[in-house]
């Protein structure tokens, strides 16, 4: 698989570079060379999750990682189904939050952990990632106790749910955590300046593994063939699929999956009031603003760092920007509907639940609309249990860690700090 730089085409890699460097010079994302449609979309949809995503992520990566290393992967990787639940005529939940840290980001934190193992040739790597909750703890679970890998976390203190810093700052060892004072894109800030700082990569051997990891986005698309195959077959060519979006690395592997050849009518973009994307599809200017704290915490990013990688495939493929549905929802208007589906027999959560919101206002009848739900409704206890007036039982996982004590170091948002702690 060759990749370049989405802003200086010289620089161009391959996929194992790709994953061991994360970004490209100038902070550029990488973008796939070309994306080959699949041969047999039909014939794969009949096979089980993890035969299909071999071939998927085979037929992507090419030669870099033989069928056998492949199988190995991610048969280790995607250890856990990803159901797809009817939840009224029309219309189903694909949950995405039955790994080991109840979000979706267990099949990309799970994926990127067998690649750099597998590309590793025993040196020694330092993934620096930042996280507004769910990132954070996919990757240290991933990760923990990997030989050779030392993980280092930022997240912005007192903005993630108490129960999602539980599930990622209490398992030491080779996990290290630190709450920055300030937000995500604080956070994220940090974490890029780091990359921009050869000496310091070398030093440590840096890697990230945040969304723009390109091995998070291949394993990303499994799961939008696992949705489409679970539909009723009439219906495939019908689905409209709605993304609760914050960094976007959602979106853009469901998009490289219909590039890929999968049946998807069109997506529809969900945020909350870090409304950035929804503003700039209605009125195509990129304007954002400072990010506001919200119920669906995991998508209070103003800045996107996927949405670069989202144009460059419509451009590439030729499709309009305009088929892309698009809408923000409140905290209040999030409120609401999740209290409506209740009702209506599903329980949710934050990010979902406007994913499904925004799905019903960008579908007709003749389509089938899927909606991703991106976590476990227990991961958001404290406000699930307080808009639906329900007691939510601790799914295990969380359960175990919930009285285990913080392990995070507290910092300012400031780089130089980050760098003496990496060094120290
Ligand atoms: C990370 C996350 C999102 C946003 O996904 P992106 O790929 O960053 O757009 C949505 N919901 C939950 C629960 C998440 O953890």
């Amino acid at each position: 698989m060759k990749l370049y730089n989405i802003k200086d085409h010289s620089e161009q890699v391959s996929f194992e570079q790709a994953v061991k460097q994360g970004l490209g010079r100038g902070q550029g994302l990488f973008f796939p060379e070309v994306i080959e449609p699949l041969a047999d979309v039909d014939g794969l949809l009949e096979k089980p999750l993890v035969e299909r995503s071999v071939a998927i992520l085979k037929h992507l990566i090419g030669d870099e990682l033989s069928q056998e290393q492949l199988d190995k992967m991610v048969s280790t990787a995607f250890s856990f189904p990803a159901p797809l639940a009817k939840v009224s005529d029309n219309c189903y939940a694909l949950e995405l939050f039955h790994g080991p840290t109840l979000a979706f980001k267990d099949f990309g934190g799970r994926f990127m952990a067998q690649c750099l193992t597998a590309f590793s040739n025993g040196e020694k790597i330092t993934i620096l990632t930042a996280t507004s909750g769910d990132t954070g703890a996919a990757v240290a679970h991933a990760f923990f106790g990997l030989p050779n890998i030392e993980v280092v976390i930022l997240y912005p203190e007192g903005k993630i749910s108490p129960l999602q810093e539980k599930l990622f700052c209490t398992l030491g060892g080779n996990i290290r955590t630190i709450a920055v004072k300030g937000t995500f894109d604080d956070c994220q800030a940090m974490v890029k300046q780091a990359f921009d700082d050869e000496e310091l990569k070398k030093a440590i051997g840096l890697n990230s593994a945040n969304s723009i990891n390109i091995s998070r986005l291949a394993a990303q698309i499994c799961y939008y063939f696992e949705a489409v195959a679970q539909l009723p077959k009439e219906k495939r060519s019908e689905a409209v699929i709605s993304v609760p979006s914050g960094n976007f690395g959602n979106l853009t592997a469901g998009l490289i999956a219909k590039a890929l050849g999968l049946p998807v009518k069109r997506f529809v973009v969900a945020t909350n009031a870090n409304d950035t994307v929804p503003r700039y599809l209605a009125e195509g200017i990129w304007d954002p603003k400072d990010t506001v704290p919200t119920l669906s915490n995991a998508m209070d990013v103003s800045r996107p760092n996927n949405w670069p990688r989202v144009e460059e495939l419509f451009k590439v493929k030729g499709w309009d920007l305009k088929s892309l549905g698009y809408a923000a929802r409140s905290d209040d208007e999030t409120r609401e509907s999740l209290k409506k589906l209740y009702a209506d027999g599903y329980l949710c959560e934050p990010h979902g639940v406007i994913a499904w919101d925004v799905l019903n206002a960008n579908i007709s009848e003749d389509e089938v609309g899927i909606f991703l739900c991106t976590a476990h409704p227990a991961k958001f206890k404290e406000s699930v249990e307080d808009i639906l007036k329900i007691d939510l039982e601790l799914p295990k996982a969380l359960a175990d860690r919930a009285d285990l004590p913080l392990l995070s170091a507290f910092m300012p948002a400031d780089f130089a700090k980050l760098r003496e702690f990496l060094l120290g």
